[in-house]
């Protein structure tokens, strides 16, 4: 019973034809189009601007970069943790660019 009654409230699937392939097709799988030359079925429904551009973006290359990210930000975590310090650059306080050469006077 509940079967039958979904099928009455299912519309119609209206097919359209392109006669320049003769080619029949169903435009809501097309967005509206011939799948082959791209012809306009009238009336045919098509989908809003911002699902034809969340359609165009490729989510798994932003699902890389954010597993990227994510594992960038734990390794800093373990090596804080494990107290590792990247090696910080020594500069002479005085200003003068080796403090070797100048100490000992002889080469
Ligand atoms: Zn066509």
């Amino acid at each position: 019973m509940i079967a039958q009654l979904r099928l009455l409230r299912l519309p119609r699937t209206a097919r359209a034809y392109c006669e320049l392939d003769h080619w029949s097709f169903d435009p809501r799988y097309t967005n509206g189009r011939c799948p082959i030359c791209g012809w306009e079925a009238p009336g045919a429904p098509s989908a809003p601007a911002w699902l034809m551009v969340a359609r165009r973006v490729d989510w798994q290359l932003f699902g890389l970069l954010a597993l990227a990210i994510l594992l960038v930000v734990i390794g800093l975590i373990v090596a804080q943790a494990a107290g590792f310090h990247a090696p910080a650059a020594h500069f002479s306080p005085s200003g003068i660019a080796s403090g070797a050469r100048t100490a000992s006077g002889v080469r």
